[in-house]
């Protein structure tokens, strides 16, 4: 979008609200209120998602099902509880780009992450480092860190920092430490998009890179799914988790998602913690003392899942599915855009925006870091009905949401931040 585009685009958030093709969207959502009564400027989808208002209506069906049917609703429930899990793959798969083969909803984030790295993270001769990002979510370093001791590796973790005065982390110091550390290289785990800065990684230019050091790549995609058009399979990802209580609207505590890449849908010779969810179909009934693992993603599966949580993460990408992410992260980038141009417009040296200004490089949000720590700027927001968050030790992150905020959120955002600057 050219400069001039943008200008005239900005000048009016009513017209841009009208002519924004998602907008009927918004009222399929809950909006919590502000103190006035009024809708609240909800910016923090990227931290617990708003509440479809089908959500009650798809977890009363469970319910009623197990009321009138009780063990039977296994296979007698409209949508049976045996396979339920299977009525979110090929949705979930379009959220992140993957095959259905290389999809499964499961368990919570860190606990996918710790199965994937019980797979992927095989340490062998010097073979032995893992790269992460400096700044990580702190459940990710917990994770790998854990994982490094459980095979007493010493020595293993490499962090990527930013450059000196810089806030993000530069796409070629990504490669280039990639291909440093090149054949002791075992995995590259990054986050999608940094939690904290707001900062999109270019996944395929970085799968590209480890793989050609010989390395697995997999990806936290906690702000990514949902956030981001994603082609994990085009991309040759090897792994990914994410969870979906953020973008993808499922509720706190909801059951999260992971995508195996097909290249890796029959290796069974890999290490995996195993239970009898992801043991083959036809026979688990059976009882056998033997693991047979289930081809793909499902394989890594251990219990029979939360129906409700499942019941609530298909209201929402029902109504993903509809909407599109394709559709959506076009209308994310320029609300994005004109939240940025209302926020420089303001002039205040007071804040300073450290998410790239590259809309490859960057989701919905925007993180704002706050000069003086101590002048309450992040209160006075809150008192006007801004629902953002406060990252220690000096970020606000707002995320307008493609799903259900406004250009008009945006602006009446701009102008309350200005007025408590
Ligand atoms: C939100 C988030 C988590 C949270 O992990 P849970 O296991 O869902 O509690 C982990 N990692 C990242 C990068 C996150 O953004």
């Amino acid at each position: 979008m050219s400069e001039t585009n943008i200008e005239s685009e900005a000048e009016c958030a009513a017209s841009l609200d009208e002519a924004d093709s998602l907008k009927h969207f918004r009222e399929r959502f809950l909006i919590p209120k502000a103190a006035d009564g009024s809708d609240a400027i909800y910016f923090t989808g990227n931290s617990l998602g708003l509440q479809p208002k089908t959500t009650r209506a798809y977890i009363e069906a469970e319910l009623d099902d197990w009321a009138r049917l009780g063990v039977e609703g296994h296979l007698h429930a409209e949508h049976p509880w045996l396979p339920y899990h299977e009525f979110l793959t090929e949705k979930m798969a379009r959220v992140v780009g993957g095959l259905p083969i290389e999809t499964v909803v499961m368990n919570s984030l860190t606990v996918n992450l710790h199965l994937m790295l019980v797979s992927f993270y095989r340490p062998e001769g010097k073979r032995r480092k893992i790269i992460i990002e400096k700044g990580a979510f702190p459940s990710d370093r917990y994770a790998v860190e854990s994982q490094l001791k459980f095979h007493s590796v010493a020595d293993g973790l490499i962090e990527l920092a930013p450059r000196e005065g810089e806030s993000t982390v530069r796409t070629d110091d990504i490669l280039d430490a990639i291909e440093r550390v090149g054949d002791e290289l075992t995995l590259v785990m990054l986050g999608g998009v940094n939690y904290y800065t707001g900062q999109a990684f270019d996944m395929e230019a970085i799968t590209d890179a480890g793989h050609r050091a010989g390395a697995i790549v997999g990806f936290d995609l906690a702000h990514a799914a949902g956030n981001l058009e994603l082609k994990l399979n085009d991309w040759n990802v090897d792994f990914a988790v994410w969870c979906s209580y953020k973008y993808l609207n499922a509720g706190p505590g909801g059951i999260a998602g992971a995508f195996v890449h097909e290249q890796h849908a029959r290796s069974f010779e890999l290490p995996r913690f195993a239970g009898w969810w992801g043991h083959d179909k036809e026979t688990r009934f059976l009882m056998g003392p033997d693991f047979v693992p289930l081809e793909g993603a499902e394989g890594w599966q251990i219990s029979n899942p939360p129906i409700f949580q499942m019941a609530a993460l298909r209201a929402s990408l029902d109504i993903f599915d509809e909407a599109t992410m394709s559709a959506l992260r076009t209308k994310s980038v320029k609300l994005t855009a004109h939240l940025e141009r209302l926020l420089r417009e303001i002039g205040s040296d007071r804040i300073e925006i450290i998410t790239p200004s590259d809309p490859q490089q960057r989701g919905c949000q925007l993180s704002i870091r706050v000069k003086d720590v101590k002048s309450g700027l992040f209160e006075a927001i809150t008192a006007r009905g801004v629902v953002a968050d406060w990252r220690e030790p000096d970020v606000i992150r707002v995320a307008p949401v493609p799903l259900y905020n406004t250009f008009k959120d945006a602006e009446d955002f701009a102008k309350i931040l200005r007025e408590c600057l």
